[in-house]
């Protein structure tokens, strides 16, 4: 069992739901049996206009994350939301970097960087999301793709704000498609990103800096995965939108 940290287990519902989906999906979690103990986070993250119905009725010990937010607070950006409002709303989290936000949207690493920056010096913590594609993983360059993405999250993060963050290895093959990164592929990036904090950042963030993984998590692989040593975790898309494998998912470590 990986030891950094609690276990961490995030729900990225994405761009999904309705108000009645959620009225059921909420429910369902509130009766479900997840670990209530100290050494579980719990974090589900539903779309904006879909946090303060979660807000309201979502129970302990889950927690609330945004899916995004914009890298100034407030202002002339139509469309945006500002972390100063998820924090208004009471809403603690917020994942920033997905893959979908990097290849769809196309956010780049140095406006990923400065959201992560807005959001911490606005006392959220971060979910900040890393990891290759198919065609970087086949060119060999996972580990250089991981190092180029860590590289920008670090610049922004300061030393006293590591414990803010989680980082999320998510392959970007294995997002959706049901092709989830062996134990052994998970581990060995896991690894090397613990690394690679060690050396750029420090011994001591390294040791108890969660990295999770994402990617076609299931309540079938959890299991094996969580048993990695550098696995701390999961962010979880698909399998999040179903209370009973999730909360498999939520008792796999
Ligand atoms: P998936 O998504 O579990 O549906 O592969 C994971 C994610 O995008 O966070």
């Amino acid at each position: 069992m990986a030891g950094h940290g609690k276990f961490f287990v995030g729900g990225n519902w994405k761009c999904n739901g309705s108000t009645d989906m959620i009225k059921q999906l909420v429910g369902e979690l509130n009766s479900a049996d997840v670990p209530k103990d100290e050494n579980v986070e719990i974090i589900v993250a539903p779309t904006f206009v879909h946090l303060e119905q979660v807000k309201h009725s979502i129970q302990a010990p889950y927690q609330i994350a945004a899916q995004n937010c914009w890298h100034e607070p407030n202002g002339a950006y139509t469309g945006e939301v500002g972390p100063e409002m998820l924090k208004d709303l009471d809403v603690h989290w917020v994942i920033l970097g997905h893959s979908e936000r990097r290849h769809v949207i196309g956010e780049s690493d140095g406006h990923i960087g400065d959201k992560i920056k807005q959001a911490l010096s606005t006392g959220l913590k971060v979910i900040a999301c890393i990891g290759e594609t198919e065609a970087q993983r086949d060119a060999s360059e996972a580990f250089s793709v991981v190092d180029r993405q860590m590289a920008a999250i670090s610049k922004v993060v300061e030393s006293s704000q590591w414990d803010q963050v989680v980082i999320a290895y998510e392959p970007v093959w294995a997002i959706g498609t049901g092709k989830v990164a062996t134990p052994e592929i998970a581990q060995e990036i896991h690894h090397h990103v613990r690394e690679w904090v060690e050396g750029e950042v420090s011994k001591d963030v390294a040791k108890g800096l969660r990295i999770v993984y994402g990617g076609s998590v299931s309540d079938k692989n959890a299991g094996e995965l969580a048993e990695r040593p550098d696995i701390d975790g999961f962010l979880v898309g698909g399998a999040s939108l179903k209370a009973g494998p999730f909360a498999a998912i939520c008792n796999s470590h």
